[in-house]
């Protein structure tokens, strides 16, 4: 059995991994989308992305999406889901039916995963976190991508199918890494994107996918990871213009780089400042004193929301 073949496939048309909610080809608006992760209540943070993303598509004559990112099974729960819901509308939201979840996708997931790895673009991975942290505590130094994880060593990167067999023989579950090296000799050229600022004209910006290495594009419970869920529904939702959090900056390199290897449009993005609490750290769902329906129940009104944010 071949491990790999790293020729170039014909790539099946784009609209394989697209939705049935994508607009007709005529309708040329722009279209803009907020996609919380149900695993909390939404806080001030979440409220400044949804009202930018709302505001922006209302000036720019576009469309309004919202997205459930629920791929993490185990943290997303239905009472959350609805909360979103109930929150938005409290702040006086409307958005597009029908509500594009991603829990509903894995099979157009794994459809890209196949896409990919036909192309010799990933390879099944079956190193647990630990294992993975061993080897790189004997290697002073070693970098981490941006979210702080150690880049992947490597590892798996060349099993023979007997390897892989054993593996599995021994019931352990394959999670599907990007070969970021051989990934960038597919690529023509530098990838970039259009970033737009606040106040300030727009610049075309080169992704750096290195930063992340052998990244996880398949996980070992669900066949996705947020990386590749977002680019792919981001397509197939139409979705022009990303508008969300500075904290998904260096995201952004691996997203385009996934859109060049699925042959997906590219978006124009703009990364939106975070807010700070009184002590200058990240907004997160942990602060529950923040969160909207607290601050609802305290008798914040919408209104009161939009000035501090600077929104009204
Ligand atoms: N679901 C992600 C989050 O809650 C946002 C994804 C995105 O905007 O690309 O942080
Ligand atoms: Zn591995």
């Amino acid at each position: 059995m071949q491990h790999k073949t790293r020729q170039n496939e014909t790539a099946p048309a784009r609209q394989d991994l697209s939705g049935a909610t994508q607009s007709p080809v005529s309708d040329t608006r722009p279209v803009l989308r907020f996609a919380p992760s149900p695993n909390g209540y939404l806080h001030l943070g979440h409220a400044y992305s949804a009202l930018l993303n709302h505001r922006l598509a209302q000036e720019m004559g576009g469309r309004f999406l919202l997205r459930i990112e629920d791929i993490d099974t185990q943290r997303a729960r239905p009472e959350y889901e609805a909360a979103v819901y109930e929150d938005l509308a409290w702040l006086g939201l409307s958005w597009e039916e029908p509500v594009m979840r991603q829990s509903e996708r894995f099979a157009v997931y794994e459809l890209a995963l196949e896409r990919l790895a036909a192309r010799g673009l990933i390879y099944p991975c079956y190193c647990t976190r630990g294992e993975i942290a061993e080897r790189v505590a004997q290697r002073p130094g070693w970098p981490c991508d941006p979210d702080g994880q150690p880049l992947y060593p490597g590892t798996c990167r060349n099993l023979s199918a007997e390897d892989q067999a054993q593996w599995r023989a021994l019931g352990r579950y394959a999670a599907r890494r990007i070969d970021m090296a051989f990934a960038n000799t597919c690529i023509d050229g530098q990838i970039g994107w259009r970033e737009f600022y606040d106040g300030a004209e727009s610049r075309e910006l080169y992704a750096e996918s290195g930063l992340w290495g052998d990244a996880i594009v398949g996980r070992k419970d669900v066949p996705t990871s947020y990386h590749l869920a977002v680019v792919i529904d981001d397509a197939a939702q139409g979705v022009t213009d990303i508008v969300r959090g500075q904290d998904l900056f260096n995201a952004t390199s691996l997203h385009r780089l996934l859109q060049v290897l699925l042959d997906l449009p590219e978006p124009h993005y703009h990364h939106h400042r975070l807010l700070t609490d009184d002590d200058g750290r990240k907004l997160s769902k942990s602060i529950k004193s923040m969160s909207l329906r607290q601050l609802r129940a305290e008798g914040v009104t919408p209104s009161d929301i939009k000035r501090q944010l600077g929104l009204l």
